[in-house]
């Protein structure tokens, strides 16, 4: 009675908000469940930018902006990218969206035909391939194991490039690995695209900031400034600054692509929330201190989790560069349990342990599964315990 599109029933809804949704719902009927599911930092938005949202609606804030974002903003992105990466962008190469997610839309929109392939590697975020799939192109996966680091080399992609690709995905530090790729493997990986002048590269940096490594954030087109007119960097406000709900992303790259994007986006969704704008933009001109102490929190979670998982049997895992996530290995605790799958495993841990996870499955890596440590320190060690205990059943 409803045939829905092809495109439609090609993708599948976000498993990560599933997971966050079911232990929810398992939380208001009564159960004392963990939820280590969700994607988003469990601080509170800075005053000054709370404030500074009260105060754009009392100004009057509160119409149509600019499709592609207030001039202010655009700006102060523009700066911002000046300031943290050394690369240089004008206004018109620049377009603020309602989120990073639909950022990355925009660009698949704009950039993709049907049967075109994006390069993808995994453990990848859970978004990347369905909205490829949704606007018709083909996700072509490389995978890249806890032996590597998560991280793909040189050779993988030199060998999934096909006459199809049209464009790479890199998320660094990664969701949901926290893995961070290093200057010297990014040259490695450039090395390669500079013999494809038909990919584009997208680079999704929404946690440039929530980084521990002794070398500092780089993206691709800081190491190969070349290929800046071939790239596009995606990235928001909701991880640094503690904003996912107000929901804005921006995407920087070449004017043409851009000026694409914003037509797309004109014809969607018109501009982000007005308020929204304007708290992001207190967000990048104002006190930045809030992010130091958030990932020194962050961080210290990280220690915190690490040592613990790592004493339980059946765990394997590497220590993240950033993010919020862990991501240990699971295989040997599912064969301690007797499951064929991560999916079985985490159902297993939320029925038994009350502790809710993602299993690596939904980011195209079975035998894994994602904790994220946006929870307070006592809140993880008594999942780390339930999981031990879980375990140990097992043993
Ligand atoms: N990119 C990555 C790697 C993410 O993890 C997320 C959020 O989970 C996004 C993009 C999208 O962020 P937003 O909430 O701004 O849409």
């Amino acid at each position: 009675k409803y045939p829905l599109s092809q495109r439609v029933n090609a993708i599948k809804p976000s498993p990560t908000l599933a997971v966050s949704q079911k232990a929810a719902e398992l939380k208001a009927a009564g159960a004392d469940v963990i939820g280590l599911g969700v994607g988003e930092p469990d601080f509170t938005t800075p005053e000054f930018i709370r404030e500074a949202a009260k105060q754009a609606i009392d100004a009057g804030h509160t119409r149509y902006t600019a499709v592609d974002g207030i001039p202010e903003l655009k700006k102060a992105i523009c700066a911002k990218f000046a300031r943290d990466n050394q690369l240089s962008y004008e206004p018109s190469e620049v377009l603020v969206s309602a989120g990073g997610k639909h950022s990355i839309f925009n660009l698949l929109t704009a950039w993709l035909d049907e049967g075109d392939e994006v390069i993808i590697p995994a453990p990848y975020w859970v978004s990347y391939p369905d909205m490829t799939l949704l606007v018709g192109a083909i996700p072509v996966v490389i995978e890249a194991g806890i032996d590597q680091a998560y991280k793909i080399t040189a050779a993988q992609l030199e060998q999934a490039i096909t006459p199809k690709t049209k464009l790479l995905f890199l998320n660094s530090p990664s969701n949901p690995t926290g893995m961070a790729y290093s200057a010297d493997e990014l040259k490695a990986l450039a090395e390669v695209l500079r013999k494809h002048p038909r990919v584009l590269i997208a680079t999704d940096d929404m946690y440039e900031h929530i980084l521990w490594t002794e070398e500092p954030f780089v993206n691709l087109p800081m190491v190969a400034p070349d290929l800046k007119d071939r790239t596009v960097v995606l990235s928001g406000v909701s991880k640094a600054y503690a904003m996912t709900g107000w929901r804005i992303g921006y995407a920087a790259g070449p004017k043409p692509l851009i000026a694409a994007m914003k037509k797309v986006q004109s014809q969607s969704t018109s501009n982000p929330a007005s308020i929204s704008q304007y708290a992001a933009l207190a967000a990048l001109t104002g006190d930045q201190s809030f992010i130091g102490e958030m990932v020194s929190e962050f961080r210290t979670r990280h220690d915190r989790l690490i040592a613990g998982l790592s004493n339980i049997p059946g765990l394997k895992v590497r220590p993240g560069d950033g993010t919020f996530y862990a991501f240990p290995n699971i295989e040997g605790l599912m064969q301690a349990v007797g499951v064929d799958t991560d999916v079985e495993l985490c159902e297993r841990l939320l029925s038994e342990a009350n502790v809710a996870l993602v299993p690596g499955s939904a980011f195209g890596a079975p035998g894994h599964f994602r904790l994220s440590f946006a929870a307070s320190r006592d809140t993880l060690d008594e999942a780390v315990r339930r999981i031990a205990e879980f375990a140990a059943k097992y043993a």
